[in-house]
């Protein structure tokens, strides 16, 4: 039975009174709950529709009997691992509970009440949440034809910036950010402001345009670059995602973490995943076709969809809300944009070649 709650007399503080929860993707089991139904698809969290790589699955298993025992709290196998494929020393590393804890330790780190972090409006929705959380200010600027607009955020850098936040490519856009203008933005920014580039997708990237994040780092600037487990790795249910920086700059991070903050499976799953080439092509090449398949049949509805780098895109359909809420109805799950002022827009996860198809069915069926 519910037992009724009485109003609580609780101080909090303002901002954090003031914050809104992050809304994420909308689960399957809680639209076929709601609506009586089964066969549902989800389109709506970038995650990767192939699923986990095999050799990650089989990790996980191997790794059941030792559950009883706490993880081992610095990464050390996946550490060593990593350290050896992306070439940078086991000391400029740190994993997270998913990349979103590590955007929490570089807030708790560097920003206290009154210090600001820039960032780009719409970006990922969980920078201005976490800064607000410690009253900080999120300072923001509008993209410009829907990518950074790098000038103008080095222009709001002030003796209060902390942090500058840069999704590259940027969610929900998927639009990036190029070398050139990267590099040019790095010529403005003070050397105590630290630069969190968000490479969440950065593997889904064709372009030879794209930055070299590490170089800036391996140059001693204080870079922090994110990248996750969650999205073309296929392993978002286990949450671990990383930063890279400067081994001072990870030192602070792990200051401020706690001991035992990515589980056991998460930490052998990432392992093997890190050696199955194969699942990453063919996450590559599913996208690639995908996107040209969605692309094309959108263009020829004569419709507007913003040019992608990742493995998610943005349809300009008017009532974005009517068409979100018009799929869930018919069992798939998109992602409506109005919490990020995009309310014409819907943004569309690309999935197997049957989930793109039975999306393009339903669509037409909801444009009318
Ligand atoms: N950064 C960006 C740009 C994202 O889109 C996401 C996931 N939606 C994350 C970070 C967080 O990913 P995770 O915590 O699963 O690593």
């Amino acid at each position: 039975m519910a037992t009724e709650v009485k109003g609580l007399k609780l101080k909090v503080s303002d901002y954090v009174a003031s914050l809104v929860p992050y809304p994420p993707g909308k689960p399957i089991e809680e639209l076929e709950r709601e609506l009586g139904i089964t066969g549902s698809i989800k389109l709506a969290s970038n995650e990767n529709p192939l699923g986990p790589s095999k050799k990650a699955v089989e990790a996980i298993a191997k790794g059941l009997p030792g559950l009883h025992r706490y993880p081992d709290g610095s990464c050390y196998y996946l550490k060593e691992k990593l350290s050896a494929v992306m070439g940078v020393s086991p000391e400029m590393l740190i994993f997270g509970n998913g990349s979103n804890e590590i955007i929490e330790l570089l807030i708790r780190a560097f920003l206290k009440t009154g210090d600001e972090a820039v960032m780009a409006d719409p970006s990922f929705a969980v920078y201005p949440i976490v800064v607000k959380s410690v009253g900080g200010a999120a300072v923001t600027v509008p993209l410009k034809d829907m990518r950074h607009d790098l000038p103008a955020m080095a222009g709001k850098i002030t003796s209060k910036t902390r942090i500058v936040f840069i999704a590259n490519p940027n969610n929900p856009t998927g639009t990036v950010v190029s070398a050139g203008e990267f590099s040019d933005f790095m010529k403005r920014v003070p050397e105590d402001v630290v630069v969190c580039v968000d490479e969440a997708y950065f593997e889904f990237v064709e372009s030879g345009e794209f930055p070299d994040t590490l170089s800036y780092i391996r140059e001693g600037r204080p870079v922090l670059l994110l990248r996750t487990f969650s999205k073309i790795y296929g392993l978002a249910g286990l949450r671990v995602g990383y930063g890279v920086a400067h081994p001072s700059l990870i030192d602070y991070l792990n200051r401020v973490r706690q001991p035992f903050n990515v589980n056991t499976l998460a930490q052998l799953a990432a392992i093997a995943a890190l050696d199955d080439s194969a699942h990453l092509e063919r996450t590559k090449a599913n996208n690639r076709e995908g996107l040209k398949y969605l692309f094309s049949e959108l263009d020829a509805l004569g419709l507007e969809c913003v040019p992608t780098h990742a493995n998610f895109f943005l349809i300009k359909v008017g009532d974005g809300k009517r068409i979100y809420d018009g799929l869930l109805k018919k069992g798939v799950i998109v992602r409506p944009m109005a919490s990020y002022n995009l309310p014409e827009y819907i943004r569309v996860t690309v999935g197997l070649p049957e989930e793109n198809r039975r999306f393009m069915e339903a669509f037409r069926e909801v444009l009318g």
